[in-house]
């Protein structure tokens, strides 16, 4: 048993060995695709629950990798936090986010994600500040999408980095809503201008009770505090009737249209000709 047992250990250290330097490959190959503007951004519509009108868009990364195909976000934006690559790519994003949307006819709104490390960095502001005026971006068409757990490791910093971006004019919204440990709290705390309800819940509208009146609580709690409310992660008709009937403000998801390359947008972007 003890000889299986170190055998079994042996083995396992291998493996941990293995995925480690396939962690480090991976990191170095993120490192130098960040260098080489490798990375893209693809863009979801985000429409007006009353009408269907598209009004924004949200950008969302992808890695296009030569031998793993198109790396999807999850895969790569943790590695990039534990690798100190988060900074350039995240300013990677948000400036081609505004190049991307200053091309739109129509001047829609452009929401982008931001790393919890982001936010406690005291210098975002002014990045942002930097990248509006290089861009020519309204700053009111700029939305950053901030995470619960980004206020956690400095409140004070992360406080103060929100101010700062809104004296800019940029709007703040409070992403993956119901998720965190204290959204209520968060929400009470801090000066969010919208609210986006995980598509965990959306998922389970009419599915499961609780998430229907989950739902349903935070549209109403939206309403109350006046701040409107975006559900993300819209698939069926049956969900965008429901939020319409409770009067949510935005819906986002595969019902308006999935992530796409920037040059795929014009029927979203453009003016209707006249
Ligand atoms: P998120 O901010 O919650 O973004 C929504 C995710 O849900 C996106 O996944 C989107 O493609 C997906 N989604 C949208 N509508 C639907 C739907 O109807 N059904 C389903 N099943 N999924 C839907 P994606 O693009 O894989 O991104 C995952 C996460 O990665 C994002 O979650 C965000 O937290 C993070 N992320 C993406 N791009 C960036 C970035 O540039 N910077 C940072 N810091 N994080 C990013
Ligand atoms: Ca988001
Ligand atoms: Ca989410
Ligand atoms: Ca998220």
């Amino acid at each position: 048993a003890k000889e299986g047992g170190r055998g079994a250990y042996c083995f396992f250290k291998r493996e941990m060995d293995e995925t480690i330097r396939q962690r480090r490959t991976l990191s170095r190959e993120l490192r130098q695709a960040i260098l080489d503007e490798e990375l893209v951004v693809h863009y979801q519509p985000l429409a007006r629950a009353s009408d269907g009108e598209v009004c924004g868009f949200e950008a969302l990364c992808r890695w296009p990798h030569a031998t793993r195909g198109m790396i999807p976000p999850v895969d790569f934006i943790p590695l990039a936090e534990d690798s100190g690559l988060i900074a350039p790519l995240g300013e990677f994003v948000l400036r081609r986010a505004c190049a991307d949307a200053m091309t739109w006819e129509k001047p829609l709104r452009i929401a982008v994600n931001l790393s919890p490390l982001q936010l406690n960095n005291p210098t975002l502001p002014s990045l942002v500040h930097e990248i509006l005026i290089e861009t020519g971006l309204s700053p009111s068409r700029l939305e950053l999408e901030i995470t619960e757990s980004a206020l956690f490791k400095d409140y004070q910093r992360a406080l103060d980095n929100l101010r700062r971006l809104k004296a800019l004019g940029v709007r703040v919204a409070m992403d993956d809503f119901g998720t965190g440990f204290s959204s209520l709290s968060t929400l009470q705390s801090f000066p969010f201008d919208k609210i986006k309800i995980d598509k965990s819940f959306v998922e389970n509208i009419n599915v499961h009770d609780r998430a229907t009146v989950i739902v349903r609580a935070v549209l109403g709690l939206g309403r109350s505090l006046n701040i409107p409310v975006v559900a993300e992660g819209v698939e069926t008709a049956e969900q965008m009737d429901f939020l319409r009937g409770e009067a949510c403000d935005e819906i986002q998801g595969y019902a308006i249209g999935r992530p796409a390359p920037a040059d795929t947008l014009s029927a979203w972007t453009n003016r209707a000709a006249v």
